[in-house]
């Protein structure tokens, strides 16, 4: 029975005196002043000694990997959002000549307009991406502003791409568009197009900076986000891929390492070092702004983790580090990697595993179903036979990718992302769909021979 009388107060009665004026009559841990922002439980620093701690941290991170070395080009990812605007002034601070440990990269900054999936319209995204352009021509590095749309045409599309001052985004052909369009509209719940518009948006990174010459991308992601992301990867299933997705530097790809150089950084500490400096990052709309805080996996992680941190500030750290446990040795370049998302595939288990079993229950309960993928399938393609008819050869003929022989070159999380297409050949991307078809016929060649294999 509910004890809470009328009229009494049923919320937790906050500290009367704000954390900031809280803060003021602290004095900074370094210097004694006055403190402007208390950081964790016990950190209280003043402007300057926040500002310098910032710098600090973000330099050290670079200096800890030793990963990029001097005069390399580097990709930065900008979306215009409070860490990469961080991220943009940290990395003007690092490179200028007054800077004390300089930075000695050389970087270019690229925008993603994902408009035609957050259903823009044109005026719209060309307003964003105006506003976004102005930001970088301040900067004084060469930028570029890209579509995603751009991820659907050929791989070699991108070959000759340059990054200068330029405007590419009003010139996506409206065959791009409509591809778009329709993959996107087949992946049916919001947690798959999350995970899709992350794929997405990471394989069009990853062959911009192919393209131009890079060896390493740069993104904003902050140690908030990749908390919440660590939880959210865990209950979608992609647990085996937690190195990659919050560690510091992502090796997935083998010619290119995505770096996350602000993820020592809470979002709470970014937005203090913007408005410390001044700066005004663009509030741009997300996929999930505006949607309910249950509405999606990850949704529903960042309500519960901010929730949480908003009481107990060690939460981000707690769960940070415990990821920082999990690491992941240097990739062997032979490893069979999933075809959409690059990491390495988890879904090649022996039989007696936990995901064959999920499998194997999911085809009992959708037993007429013929979109079970990736289970057990003891499908006749006769009919698909080169020529003897009684599909002995198991070669097709025309070969077409199904969404079966698909989820078998699929890690488990992506797997989920295409679980509703109806269809994969005539949606995903043609780069996508190239390796993949590549992928099935050297997993069916295999299999084939197996027998014959002398075991290693
Ligand atoms: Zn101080
Ligand atoms: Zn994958």
């Amino acid at each position: 029975m509910c004890s809470v009388q009328d009229g009494e107060d049923v919320i937790p009665e906050r500290k009367k005196t704000g954390k900031f004026t809280e803060g003021e009559r602290r004095p900074c841990m370094k210097c004694g002043e006055s403190a402007a922002v208390i950081i964790r439980v016990n950190d209280a620093f003043c402007r300057g000694c926040f500002l310098t701690y910032c710098t600090h941290k973000f330099r050290s991170a670079f200096g800890k990997s030793k990963l990029i070395r001097d005069g390399e080009k580097v990709l930065v990812a900008f979306s215009g959002g409070q860490s990469s605007t961080a991220l943009l002034h940290l990395i003007q601070e690092g490179l200028s000549e007054r800077a004390q440990k300089k930075l000695r990269f050389i970087p270019s900054f690229v925008f993603i307009d994902e408009g035609a999936v957050l259903n823009q319209t044109q005026e719209e995204r060309s307003e964003t991406c105006q506003q976004v352009a102005a930001l970088l021509q301040q900067s004084g590095f060469p930028w570029n502003i890209i579509s995603l749309e751009k991820i659907m045409q050929e791989s070699n599309s991108l070959e000759k791409f340059e990054l200068s001052e330029q405007f590419e985004s009003l010139h996506v052909s409206e065959k791009d568009q409509e591809e778009l369009k329709s993959l996107w509209n087949s992946v049916k719940t919001l947690s798959a197009k999350e995970e899709m518009i992350r794929t997405l948006r990471s394989r069009l990174l990853v062959s911009i900076a192919t393209a131009g010459g890079y060896s390493k991308v740069l993104v904003g992601d902050t140690g908030t986000k990749l908390s919440i992301r660590l939880l959210s990867d865990v209950a979608q299933g992609r647990g085996m891929h937690l190195p990659f997705e919050t560690g510091f530097a992502d090796c997935r790809h083998p010619e290119m390492k995505i770096v996350r150089p602000v993820r020592d950084f809470t979002a709470k500490e970014v937005a203090m070092y913007n408005a410390f400096h001044n700066l005004q990052p663009l509030v741009l709309p997300a996929l999930t702004t505006k949607a309910a805080s249950n509405a999606s996996i990850e949704r529903l992680t960042e309500t519960f983790v901010t929730g949480l941190q908003a009481d107990f500030p060690s939460t981000v750290s707690t769960i940070f580090r415990t990821g920082e446990k999990l690491s992941v040795e240097d990739m062997d370049s032979e490893v069979d990697r999933c075809q959409f998302c690059q990491a390495p595939l988890d879904t090649n288990v022996p039989a007696s595993s936990a995901l064959n079993a999920t499998l194997f229950s999911q085809s009992l309960s959708q037993k007429s179903s013929t979109s079970t993928i990736g289970g057990a399938s003891n499908c006749d393609k006769t009919d698909s036979c080169c020529g003897e008819g009684d599909g002995s050869c198991q070669t097709q003929k025309d070969f077409r990718l199904t969404k079966e022989d698909l989820a078998d070159v699929l890690c488990y999380g992506c797997r989920l992302v295409i679980k509703d297409m109806n269809s994969v050949d005539d949606l995903l991307p043609a780069n996508v769909l190239q390796s993949a078809a590549a992928a099935v016929r050297r997993k069916k060649m295999k299999d084939e021979i197996q027998d014959f294999l002398l075991p290693s």
